[in-house]
């Protein structure tokens, strides 16, 4: 009671000084009357009262009315100016790290306080946060993992889920925990807040909630489709002005196969209405560039030219360019910043803001700039909601945005680009309109966009289950299919199924769907089962840093370039890195000669020379050291680096930890006179992506391949793989590592001598036929 009552006079005293510097300060008197003027801010009352009187609200409105920076304040004060001041805490989730980041220090600046007085945030890895924090800001995973300790949320009054929106997998696995949590604890109140108006599914599922709605107001915008842009500044499309697109082909083609069906429809799109002469009205010159329009390219040099034609011909404003992720935003920055009007520092501002940036520099990002200087921001779909920037005026929208996908019955996930929705498309525009009209250029024809699905599909659908499951487990929240059947919308139960499948066979889950050793572990980590499981045998074998390279390089897109018109160059280029019958050994090659170029300030050269995409080489050293600061907060490796890496030269371990990781990705060498063929289990024949380097040998000396992904066009095709020994996949395939970590490491013990060494005759007799029943069976 003594210490319920410090806590009570500290906090009374912060907000005693918050009101004083409200007051009495010009900037705090400014602040209040910027608060006052959002929409959010006429709400309050109703807001309030709407969560004292119900255990669930749900609040819609506009984005940028106010809702992120506004309400978790409202509450807070009005906690601290009830009795229960002292007491209350307050937790906001947002779906992106760079998000809490950002709202916590924007809150705090609207208080006049230092981030860790009554605000504060937490992501992964890092948090500012007080005795005093009563308003936390945190991603949605640091909530869920607050859950494994805290199974009723006990100290926290009030959750609030923002941007539910976006139907993150995150947030709708958020949803079904704390619904379960709120008949335990009726004094916990939940307010879930979104920017569209599917606000009722999200009131219906928690048993009619009310549903408070701000209404926003925004200026008119106009929209320009592909074909207006063309018509209008007499921009010319041929197939090669698309194709410098910085060697994003080779993305574009595997997506392409991927998401053939939903391609071909868009294409199917531009070629029934360029049929019916839906163009007619327009020039020929138009039609013509039309017809060599590119679904796949985002467009660079028409977005270089549009953005210059606004900066000498259009009114003031601010432009943001709407991007698919870090990658091809620098590469877009680094092309603008050699043009000349583009590049002029004095008079363009170019800004990116994405997700995977640190902090944002919140200062150049939101404020208007100085003078006649036009502010240019790239940024991915992060600007569509999440974050508001006032003064845009004009808005490119290349019509893309990273999606991650699973087919059910393919089996096969990725996170690439992929057309947006109606809905997305329609809200970029909005962010035009905010000070003034404005105008928004769509970067694809008005057809594309009627093809376009209404509403794109929650991440629960459209991804693999297998971490979720993991999670589900290990929050003990019962049996998954059970669990999963009360979400918002159930994944198919074939998804689930494939998921459980999978955890089975790696190891992660045992007979009866119980977590193992190995299982605890995945879970801890929040990244794919696949690559847990490398870093954790890359940790106890002391080779990490090849490990860290190979996770870190299936992370992130194909460093390996392959330009059309260049592609035996490049694939040579690769094969230098070749030696060892694998791509991934040949990208841990790749980038140690890009760390040593890098002392040297050689490293575009060396990318240059060696096919190899700059972007990536830095993504890959940048998450390296986050997958290592994860190893370590896990207890999974201690500080000490250098015994790490004792192993990092074993070939033939490194081998086996990607056939660790990657089982049961494997399929059989079955070597001919000339050549060899491919076969796997499931597939039967299987076919190489012609970039492997194993696509380019005539003969593997080795018996089993083993690979990251499939991909199911007429055949099926393999990415990148890596040639494995019978001894690797006997001890580090699913069979013998179903079971405990513990059981199976002492077991490999006793093998890790002979596994070094080459097989002797006859245990390589005896592997290779239990092997073959197995393939066989
Ligand atoms: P919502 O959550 O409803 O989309 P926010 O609460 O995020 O809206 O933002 C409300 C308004 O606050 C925005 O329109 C913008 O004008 C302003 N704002 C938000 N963040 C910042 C910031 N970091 N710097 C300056 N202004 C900001
Ligand atoms: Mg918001």
């Amino acid at each position: 009671a003594a210490m319920e009552k410090i806590m009570r006079r500290r906090s009374m005293q912060l907000y005693t000084e918050q009101k004083a510097w409200q007051d009495s300060t010009i900037e705090g008197q400014k602040m209040l009357e910027f608060r006052k003027g959002l929409p959010a801010y006429k709400e309050k009352d109703a807001i309030l009262n709407s969560i004292s009187k119900n255990q669930v609200v749900v609040i819609s409105g506009e984005t940028g009315c106010g809702k992120t920076t506004q309400i978790p304040q409202f509450i807070l004060e009005s906690e601290i100016e009830s009795v229960r001041g002292a007491s209350c805490s307050i937790v906001c989730t947002q779906p992106r790290r760079i998000s809490a980041i950002s709202v916590s220090e924007r809150v705090a600046t609207e208080r006049g306080e230092q981030l860790g007085e009554s605000v504060g945030y937490k992501v992964r890895l890092e948090g500012v946060k007080g005795r005093d924090t009563r308003l936390l800001f945190c991603t949605t995973g640091i909530l869920l993992r607050r859950l494994l300790v805290d199974r009723n949320l006990k100290g926290v009054t009030h959750v609030i889920v923002d941007e539910i929106h976006e139907r993150g997998i995150n947030e709708d696995f958020l949803l079904i925990v704390l619904k379960d949590i709120l008949p335990r604890r009726p004094e916990l109140r939940l307010i879930l807040m979104s920017a569209t108006l599917d606000a009722e599914l999200f009131s219906s599922y928690f048993g009619g909630a009310p549903v408070i709605h701000i209404p926003g107001f925004t200026y008119p915008v106009q929209a320009h489709f592909l074909e207006n842009i063309l018509e209008m500044t007499g921009y010319r499309l041929t197939p090669h002005n698309q194709i410098d697109d910085y060697g994003l082909e080779k993305t574009w083609r595997m997506n392409k196969q991927i998401s053939r069906k939903r391609k071909s429809q868009i294409a199917s799109a531009v070629e029934d209405s360029l049929r019916v002469a839906e163009f007619k009205e327009y020039s020929r010159e138009t039609q013509e560039s039309l017809s060599c329009w590119n679904p796949d390219c985002l467009g660079f040099n028409l977005i270089e030219h549009l953005l210059c034609n606004i900066c000498e011909n259009e009114k003031p404003g601010a432009v943001l360019v709407f991007m698919t992720g870090w990658e091809d935003i620098s590469s877009l920055k680094d092309k603008l910043q050699l043009h000349p009007t583009l590049g002029d520092t004095d008079r363009v501002l170019l800004l990116a803001c994405h997700g995977s940036m640190a902090t944002l520099d919140q200062k150049l990002i939101f404020q208007k700039p100085e003078g006649e200087v036009r502010k240019i921001v790239l940024a991915t779909n992060i600007a569509e909601t999440s974050i508001t920037i006032d003064d845009v005026v004009f808005v490119i929208d290349c019509g893309k945005a990273k999606e991650s996908s699973y087919d059910a019955l393919n089996n096969t996930p990725c996170l690439l680009p992929s057309w947006i929705s109606k809905a997305s498309a329609q809200q970029r525009r909005g962010r035009a309109g905010r000070v003034q009209p404005g105008e928004c250029f769509h970067l694809y024809p008005r057809c594309v966009f009627d093809a376009f699905a209404d509403y794109q599909l929650p991440e629960i659908l459209r991804t693999p289950l297998q971490s979720l499951c993991l999670q589900i487990k290990s929050l003990k929240l019962g049996s998954i299919t059970d669990f999963l059947s009360r979400a918002l919308q159930s994944p198919e139960s074939l998804a689930v199924q494939n998921a459980i499948e999978y955890l089975k066979i790696i190891g992660a889950l045992d007979e009866n769907i119980n977590l193992t050793v190995l299982g605890q572990y995945l879970a801890k980590l929040p990244v794919e089962p696949k690559l847990g499981k490398m870093l954790i045998l890359g940790s106890i074998f002391n080779c990490l840093d090849p490990v860290l390279t190979i996770v870190a390089g299936l992370s992130v897109r194909d460093p390996f370039l392959a330009p059309v018109d260049k592609k035996d160059q490049a694939e040579a280029a690769k094969a230098q890195f070749s030696r060892s019958y694998s791509d991934h050994l040949a990208l841990v090659r790749a980038y140690e000669g890009w760390k040593t170029a890098e002392i040297d300030l050689a490293e575009y050269r060396y990318c240059w020379k060696n096919f190899l995409s700059a972007q990536s080489m830095k993504s890959i050293d940048s998450l390296r050291g986050e997958f290592y600061s994860l190893l370590r907060e896990t207890g999974l490796v201690d500080s000490n680096t250098n015994i790490h890496n004792v192993w990092s030269y074993d070939e033939n371990l490194l081998r086996a930890v990607i056939c660790y990781g990657l089982y049961p990705g494997i399929c059989s060498i079955v070597h001919n006179e000339k050549s060899f063929s491919l076969k796997s289990m499931e597939d039967g024949q299987v076919n190489l992506y012609s970039n492997s380097v194993n696509a380019r040998a005539s003969k593997i000396p080795y018996p089993w391949l083993v690979f990251n992904e499939k991909i199911k066009v007429n055949s099926v095709f393999l990415r990148d793989s890596t040639a494995i020994s019978d001894s690797a996949l006997l001890l580090f395939g699913g069979s013998i590592s179903r079971g405990d970590i513990d059981g199976h490491l002492k077991m490999l013990g006793g093998y890790l001598e002979f596994f070094m060494e080459p097989t002797t005759a006859d245990m390589y007799q005896s592997s290779r036929r239990e092997l073959e029943e197995l393939i066989q069976n």
